[in-house]
């Protein structure tokens, strides 16, 4: 740890001169963020009550977004992100107003000026066949599976939202939800949150779904079609009561994945011991009738693609992975996607974790494993500011697990496991960055511990120590 000099500290600091704003209080700004062109600080949202009817023979989808939202500064119009879909008409306050669309922007004239701090609604019918988003990962956000196609799925991490409802599509943006969605009797729909009603209307259904959240926009999801549903009740042994566990699964898989979910419960249990009280009343998976190159962390309801389920759990460790998540990334967000290793690097610890705690290898042998496989590649990226394209580099997510390895070497479990709880509990419902988490884990140190946290996060070469 000593070997981590004054200098890497300052060569850190340096670099990040930013991540020093942010730390002070003061706003990121707009040109500043990995993806500027999605999202505004001009408001913030309180809620999204989104009323959608999804017909699968013409796959279009028609919707209404009621959105409660509270101006950051004097607005004379509202801007919000919507792709490849048709405004028809919108509301600010009651009052039509003019929409235009550029750009996958939806941009708004307030009726009058909208005072800084002064809470506004905004209406939003729109509609058309919702398609994917281009992004620097390839398409991304709603898109079609089954074969006929007459499901859909969402996937949206990390600019796939505006995909399928207008938004502030900001990681750091949270508000509570509300799903209406009507499908085809017959067809599910599966919606962050729990199921409040679900109700027949002729040849069509209606299920409501309610997350308190606070939730991101990119992880909000949406999945329809004809699944295999469970659902049970889960006590995690917390105060709080049991929490709505459910799975769903084409029916052609459900039994595989029955098998390969079978330890969720478990997870549950073990990560509640590890990071604290699990922080939602909900927790499920969905496995869509597609290949998806990676699951995804919604929140409460993480989905997996077909190719994710053999029957052998051969995939279980990104069963657990994406369960750390509802703790690192849905509960604790991002402020900017620069701070991703804040996500990524502690999903892929809790799944060494999960591997000591069922008695596999321990996360000290993985780690050092890890460690060596990082020493042969390119040393070229600083993991806590990798560059816009870059988020999603594996070596974000394996020497991100390391840093929080060393630093579990350096103050022992017990610090370790009180620092890991204290985060989350501190930034529950909230977003942070890199240095809040320096700053934090600092405080739980007895020896300074910036400069072994700067040589992990903001050097590119490799520091020693795990080997
Ligand atoms: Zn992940």
């Amino acid at each position: 740890m000593n070997r981590c000099s004054r200098r890497a500290l300052l060569r850190g600091v340096a670099l990040l001169p930013l991540a020093a704003t942010v730390a002070d209080g003061l706003i990121t700004p707009t040109n500043d963020r990995y993806f500027p062109s999605h999202g505004t600080y001009a408001h913030h949202t309180i809620s999204y009550d989104l009323k959608l009817a999804y017909d699968p023979d013409s796959g279009s989808l028609q919707g209404r977004a009621h959105i409660k939202a509270v101006a950051n500064r004097r607005l004379e119009s509202v801007e919000l992100d919507l792709a490849r879909l048709t405004a028809h008409s919108a509301r600010i306050d009651g009052n039509t107003v003019r929409a235009r669309q550029h750009k996958g922007k939806l941009l708004l004239e307030a009726p009058y000026p909208l005072a800084q701090g002064a809470p506004f609604t905004v209406d939003v019918s729109y509609g058309g066949r919702p398609r994917p988003v281009r992004s620097p990962f390839g398409p991304i956000g709603w898109d079609r599976t089954g074969d006929p196609h007459d499901g859909t799925l969402v996937a949206s991490q990390p600019l796939g939202a505006p995909s399928w409802f207008p938004c502030n599509d900001r990681p750091d943006d949270k508000a509570a939800f509300t799903f209406q969605v009507s499908v085809p009797h017959g067809h599910h729909a599966l919606a962050n949150g729990t199921l409040r009603e679900r109700r027949r209307n002729g040849r069509w259904e209606c299920w409501t779904y309610h997350h308190p959240g606070p939730m991101a926009p990119y992880l909000a999801a949406l999945y329809t079609g004809r699944f295999s549903h469970d659902a049970d009740n889960l006590n995690l042994g917390a105060a709080g009561s049991p929490i709505a566990l459910h799975n769903a699964y084409p029916a052609r898989l459900a039994e595989p994945a029955r098998h390969d979910l079978a330890r969720q419960p478990d997870m549950l249990r073990a990560f509640s011991n590890y990071f604290g009280d699990y922080p939602f009343e909900a927790y499920g998976a969905v496995v869509v009738d597609a290949e998806l190159a990676a699951p995804v962390e919604n929140q409460t309801l993480s989905v997996f693609g077909s190719n994710h389920i053999d029957g052998r759990r051969g995939w279980e460790t990104l069963v657990a992975h994406e369960i750390a998540h509802q703790w690192y990334g849905n509960s604790v967000s991002l402020r900017n996607w620069r701070d991703i290793w804040l996500n990524e690097g502690f999903a892929t610890y809790a799944e060494w974790l999960w591997s000591e705690h069922i008695g596999e290898d321990s996360a000290d042998q993985i780690a050092r494993q890890e460690w060596r496989s990082l020493h042969r590649r390119h040393q070229d990226l600083r993991i806590a500011d990798p560059g816009h394209r870059h988020i999603f580099d594996d070596r974000i997510y394996t020497r991100g697990a390391c840093t929080l390895h060393a630093l579990r070497r350096a103050i022992g479990d017990h610090r370790f496991f009180g620092m890991l709880r204290t985060w989350h509990q501190t930034h529950r419902g909230a977003s942070a960055d890199t240095t809040a988490f320096i700053n934090h884990a600092d405080r739980w140190a007895t020896h300074p511990i910036k400069p072994l946290l700067h040589s992990w996060l903001y050097e590119k070469p490799l520091p020693p120590g795990l080997s």
